[in-house]
């Protein structure tokens, strides 16, 4: 067993790094006043081979594994969650595009989406259903040319913002199995959206409803066979959930060194607070909860990579684990900062917002449960 990164792996993170601390966290605080993120800084991203982060090399991406996109995550969201987790949502499209889409599909939509000049949604849930996705009801009626879609996504990150809508619609019946994929480009008519949604967190990422009124959409647009479209959205959460643990714990470590800083420069009763042994503690159970954290969520990283047959049950396993102890860290941080910490210019307020979403997305951490309880259950039966 052998835990160490590799050179390359390392690399990987140091340079997500240097990218973050020089293009975004300087200019993050700002993004989330104005509620957007410059297009541009995409295109940036993506000369280092971030827009295609698991797309094959040979269709222009970097061919990645999950475990070295993790690197990528953890190091971005040290300089903000907001904007990793948009990244991961377009990577995880992008990966969708390669795996299901036809060879014209892939040709139109993949070197734009490799390189950044087009940025992609990816829509499942809906204003009636969310944990229980495959109610969805948005209709993809055949026509001539393709599908005529009616209905609504809601809480869609990138909502009037992306140039493409990767979104899952009912094309056959009730459940799962009538469930396909299809990619919406941004200008179609018919293709409308909500107001921006004023939200907690993330708020330099636009959130907003979908909405498909008499959209049509070619045939050539879908993703794979007609009726497969759950299992794909399904599989690409797997990764989906390694990104979002490693933006909880990118974040919380960002916010756990700036406590140490803190701490070191803080005087209360005559010594730094660093000094006070309940609080030497309580930094202490921080690292210990972020290094247990890291290492689970790598070694869940290591079983999709390698086709594990429990590896969903290892991602369901480390996004409640990571997400929560990510929360529980950035918490703990604020507190430790004093009534600095709730001062937007410490930066640690901002992470304690950002991060709490982390839980109910992607799968809410009741469904990792679910998805726990019922892979524990089947293997011992
Ligand atoms: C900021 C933000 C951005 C988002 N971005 C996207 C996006 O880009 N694309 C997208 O498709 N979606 C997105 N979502 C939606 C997100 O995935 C859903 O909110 C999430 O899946 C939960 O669905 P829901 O809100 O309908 O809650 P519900 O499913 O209604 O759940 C309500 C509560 O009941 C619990 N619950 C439900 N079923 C069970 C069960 N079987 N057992 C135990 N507990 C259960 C849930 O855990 C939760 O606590 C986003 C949400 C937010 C807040």
């Amino acid at each position: 067993m052998d835990f160490a990164l590799t050179e390359e792996q390392t690399a990987i993170f140091d340079m997500a790094c240097a990218f973050g601390e020089e293009h975004i966290a300087p200019f993050a605080a700002q993004w989330e006043e104005d509620g957007t993120i410059p297009r541009d800084l995409w295109p940036k991203l993506a000369e280092l081979g971030f827009g295609g982060l698991y797309v094959s090399e040979e269709n222009g991406g970097s061919g990645l594994s999950r475990l070295d996109a993790t690197m990528v995550f953890e190091a971005l969201s040290r300089s903000c969650a907001s904007v990793a987790a948009f990244l991961s949502i377009h990577n995880m499209c992008a990966a969708m595009v390669e795996k299901y889409g036809s060879d014209d599909l892939k040709a139109r939509l993949l070197p734009d989406m490799v390189t950044m000049e087009k940025v992609c949604s990816y829509c499942l849930t809906e204003p009636g259903s969310g944990s229980d996705a495959a109610a969805l009801r948005t209709k993809a009626e055949r026509t001539n040319e393709g599908y005529r879609l009616n209905g609504a996504k809601a809480f869609i990150s990138g909502g009037g913002y992306s140039d493409l809508y990767l979104s899952m619609v009912r094309t056959g019946a009730d459940g799962p199995k009538g469930i396909s994929a299809i990619v919406i480009e941004d200008g179609t008519p018919g293709l409308g959206f909500g107001a921006p949604e004023r939200k907690m967190g993330w708020k330099s990422q636009p959130t907003a409803q979908v909405q498909f009124d008499d959209c049509d959409v070619p045939a050539g647009n879908l993703l794979g066979e007609e009726g497969r479209g759950f299992s794909y959205a399904m599989a690409g959460l797997d990764g989906g959930r390694l990104n979002i643990s490693a933006c909880s714990l990118g974040a919380a470590q960002a916010a756990l060194e700036a406590t140490l800083t803190y701490m070191r420069e803080r005087s209360a009763f005559g010594q730094t607070i660093d000094r006070f042994q309940a609080l030497q503690f309580r930094l202490a159970d921080m690292e210990i909860e972020l290094q247990a954290a890291r290492t689970f969520l790598r070694q869940a990283a290591w079983k999709l990579d390698n086709g594990a047959p429990d590896a969903t049950k290892f991602c369901a396993m480390a996004k409640k684990f990571v997400t929560e102890a990510g929360s529980r860290v950035a918490d703990q941080c604020l507190q430790l900062h004093g009534g600095y910490g709730y001062l937007a210019d410490y930066g640690i307020e901002k992470i304690v917002r950002d991060l709490r979403v982390h839980q109910i997305l992607e799968g809410t951490n009741e469904i990792m449960r679910v998805i726990v309880a019922r892979g524990l259950l089947a293997e011992t039966a």
